[in-house]
């Protein structure tokens, strides 16, 4: 399998080096050229395996000159049974006979950031043990909060590399900053921005493509790669578990092998839904892609007029991981939806950054409507949503899984669009415990997080994650704030050079 970069159409690269380097040096994207397919005898097949075992399957169709045992010892590592509070792995919860909730969240990190990062580091030091022998791997993550506790505990003492993580200061929960600043590890680093994701992003993105800062590393003997979901290394884990929900479906007799199931993603950076995309692109049946957007409306509005403007006011919502105005991943789905064609694309980014939106052709816009649902969901409706659903179903989620529930009840009253349904939930609802707690009680006001989740516990009865418990009363191990034009000084300072 042959990649190359959404911005120039000369790139080819192999699956190693696309992960290894984790963007293109043109500033694209790394996609493979073509996508494999599945059809469904293979379902068949991978319904009779556990996650592990289609894990290894989907892996292998992409990630071509890995050899299945490195494939294998990836997999195994990161999908242990100790570090997952589900033996499923990414287990479905039947909400209704409509309605599964993939339950992404049972990772080490409560966030389904996990499910692609405690793969990613096996994977890039496979790579790099390919591409770059002897180097040292610098990942740079800027993250809305979840990304980079996840990165930092996939990447805690990995041998060989050295992780530092930008968040914004204002940006993130309690929770999700305590969980970051107490990162144990000799190879780690953290450090707030005073700033927004994008800020953070925008500054990551910027270090990647400085040319003398590279050749500074290399003289160092070391070299950036991103964590990010920019890595394809990120999204091909996420791909997995599209195709196994969908044979757990079809095991538990929900839906007959063949026929179609709606598959609603709480969006961001778009890499969860691209993922999906990916999933139905290989032949698993599956039907409207619906995605679901905070007061942070961009994908909404781009969606349904072909209109990307991300000129607009920044709010900081109660689903802080999806307060993001640039989608990254979109990217690559202009890229495959105008038929791979780099220029296009490389032109409609340039618009992006040079006049703060662009318009895609009607051709382009109409495949994207018939690929793709969307909708968006304010604060109140989604404590409204949680509330409702504890109420209906006695199921607590999450923030942001309640702005996917809320689109896809609004997508199914104004369709009738009865086809099942598996929505994604990405977080544990112990990470947003103060606003899940004011959405079940808005009488239990608390300024303590930690008070927060034993008025929710008490509430719902819902069980806490101990990684999540045993925070109470920790102290930050990092406490660096800088501003977003001091970025590239902090890495340099937090390496030593
Ligand atoms: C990262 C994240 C999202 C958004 O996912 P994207 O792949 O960036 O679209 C949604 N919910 C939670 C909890 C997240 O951590």
């Amino acid at each position: 399998m042959i990649y190359t970069s959404t911005r120039d159409a000369s790139v080819r690269v192999s699956a190693s080096e696309a992960i290894a380097k984790g963007i293109s040096a043109d500033g694209g994207l790394f996609v493979p050229m073509t996508i494999p397919t599945i059809n469904l005898v293979d379902i068949e097949r991978l319904m009779r395996l556990d996650y592990i075992g289609r894990a290894k399957e989907i892996l292998k169709l992409y990630l071509t000159d890995f050899s299945d045992d490195e494939l294998a010892a990836c997999v195994e590592n990161a999908y242990r049974a100790d570090k997952f509070s589900s033996p499923e792995i990414a287990p479905l919860y039947a909400l209704s006979d409509e309605v599964q909730v993939l339950e992404l969240w049972r990772g080490p990190t409560c966030a389904f950031k996990d499910m692609a990062l405690q793969l990613l580091p096996h994977l890039l030091t496979a790579a790099a043990a390919k591409t770059r022998k002897g180097v040292k791997i610098v990942i740079l993550v800027a993250t809305s909060g979840d990304t980079g506790k996840a990165a930092l505990e996939g990447f805690c003492d990995v041998p060989n590399t050295q992780i530092l993580v930008f968040y914004p200061e204002n940006g993130v929960s309690p929770m999700q900053k305590l969980q970051m600043t107490t990162q144990a590890g000799a190879n780690v680093g953290v450090c707030a921005i005073e700033g927004n994701f994008d800020d953070a992003q925008t500054g990551v993105k910027a270090i990647f493509t400085d040319r003398a800062l590279e050749e500074k590393f290399a003289a160092h003997n070391l070299a950036f790669s991103s964590a990010n979901s920019i890595n394809w290394g990120r999204l091909v884990p996420q791909i997995v578990y599209y195709v196994s929900a969908y044979c757990d479906m079809v095991k538990s007799e929900r839906v007959k092998l063949g026929a179609p199931v709606n598959v609603v993603v709480p969006t961001g950076n778009f890499g969860n839904i691209l993922a999906a995309y990916y999933a139905k692109q290989m032949g698993v049946p599956i039907g409207k892609l619906i995605c679901a957007s905070n007061a942070n409306d961009v994908l909404t509005e781009f969606l349904t007029t072909g209109v990307y403007n991300r000129k607009r006011p920044f709010y900081c919502t109660e689903s802080p991981s999806m307060d993001i105005l640039v989608s990254s991943n979109l990217e690559r789905l202009l890229f495959l939806l105008s038929g791979q064609d780099a220029d296009q694309t490389r032109a409609y980014m340039q618009a992006l950054t040079e006049e703060g939106s662009y318009k895609v052709s009607d051709k382009l816009f109409s495949k994207l409507s018939d690929l793709f649902a969307a909708g968006s969901c304010d604060d109140a409706d989604t404590e409204r949503t949680i509330r409702r659903i504890f109420e209906e179903y006695h199921y607590l989620c999450d923030t942001h899984t309640a702005v996917a529930l809320n689109v896809y009840a609004a997508y199914r009253t104004k369709t009738g669009d009865a086809a099942p349904t598996v929505v994604a939930s990405t977080a544990n609802p112990y990470k947003f415990s103060k606003s899940v707690l004011h959405a079940i009680s808005p009488d239990r006001v608390t300024d303590d997080e930690f008070d927060a989740v034993e008025a929710l516990h008490e509430l719902t009865g819902a069980p806490v994650p101990p990684q999540l418990g045993a925070l109470r009363g920790k102290t930050p191990r990092f406490t660096k704030v800088v501003s977003k034009e001091d970025m590239t000084a902090a890495v340099l300072e937090m390496l030593g050079l």
